[in-house]
């Protein structure tokens, strides 16, 4: 049965924060919604990331209802030991389609095989700069090896068949937004997608912060536009995937501000700790899964309450 929230929007998309723990301290992150100080003075000690046959029960229980899709993200997903355990356990479930995670990527090329191997289709890596002091700037890694240990691991996850393999760019306003070239060259050089993704800010946009180094990506969407021989729009969130000359596929994720990005969110999300969250940008309304993470009922129960109370964000 596909479900279909009250908008009229179906939820396909699972995105599961496998872990809080992160080895940078990205100055933009939004910590997959859960930064705010609401969450800051909830977060307590008993809560522990759900296991693998809590994450296989999840999954398994929502295929049902049309899920056909996971991400995993964190945190950072590879500090987790038992992510491929994860990874596998979700592919023995046969109605998932397409298994996709988001890493920093800084433990990716010793991991790309594994990964690979246990069934993972594609992987998003963070890439926020390509200048090595920009890059610890805004990641908080101290050494000036940051860069080039991301695109090794691109380039392995390339090399053992992760595809598509995308960069994830946040674009910040005067510390990358001169570089997207640079970046689109990346991409053809490594054959890889590019992904620009506009700063959010889920703590609100009145922050100090969002407005210094927020930066629009609509004049580069219409750049691209005139551009690209080719253009598609993604199912999800209406984004535009642009195919230049050179190859290389530009995809721009512009959330801010933007109804048609919230009317075609198919997307509903899972905190490490076992409580769906209907929206990245609010923290207001998420619905803890009660009692046992593996009981199919209360799975459902709460997962049913998520859809339910789900809202475009920018409407
Ligand atoms: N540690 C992993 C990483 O760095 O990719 C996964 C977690 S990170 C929160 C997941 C994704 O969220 C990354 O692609 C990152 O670029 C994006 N992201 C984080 N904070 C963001 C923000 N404030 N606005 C837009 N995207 C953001």
């Amino acid at each position: 049965m596909i479900i279909h929230d009250r908008f009229g929007r179906t939820v396909k998309n699972l995105r599961i924060s496998v872990t809080p723990a992160c080895n940078l301290n990205c100055i933009y992150c939004h910590r997959e919604g859960l930064y705010s100080l609401y969450h800051c003075i909830k977060g307590d000690a008993s809560r522990r990331p759900l296991t693998p046959d809590e994450i296989k029960a999840i999954v398994k229980t929502l295929v049902k209802y049309g899920i056909r899709e996971v991400k995993l993200t964190g945190g950072e997903p590879l500090l987790r030991r038992d992510i491929t355990e994860i990874i596998r356990k979700i592919r023995e479930i046969k109605e998932i389609k397409d298994i996709s995670l988001v890493t920093n990527g800084h433990f990716l090329s010793d991991r790309a095989l594994e990964l690979k191997e246990s069934g993972l289709d594609r992987v998003n890596v963070s890439l926020p700069a390509l200048d090595p002091e920009k890059y610890s700037f805004i990641t908080g890694y101290k050494r000036s090896d940051g860069v080039d240990r991301v695109i090794n691991g691109i380039k392995r996850a390339i090399e053992v068949g992760l595809d598509p393999v995308k960069i994830n760019v946040v674009v910040l306003r005067d510390i990358n937004s001169g570089e997207l070239d640079r970046f689109i060259n990346l991409g053809e050089e490594l054959g890889a997608v590019i992904q620009f993704i506009e700063l959010q800010d889920p703590n609100g946009f009145k922050s100090d912060f969002f407005k210094k180094y927020y930066y629009s990506l609509s004049e580069l969407e219409n750049k691209l536009s005139r551009k690209a021989k080719k253009i598609y729009v993604r199912e999800m969130h209406n984004r535009k995937r642009f195919m230049l000359d050179n190859g290389v596929e530009v995809e721009v994720v512009r959330p801010m501000f933007n109804r048609d990005f919230c009317m075609h969110c198919n997307r509903i999300r899972l905190t490490y700790f076992g409580e769906f969250k209907p929206c990245l940008m609010r923290d207001d309304n998420h619905v803890p899964i009660n009692g046992s993470f593996s009981d199919p009922g209360e799975i459902e129960k709460a997962f049913l309450k998520a859809v339910k109370i789900r809202e475009p964000y920018f409407s």
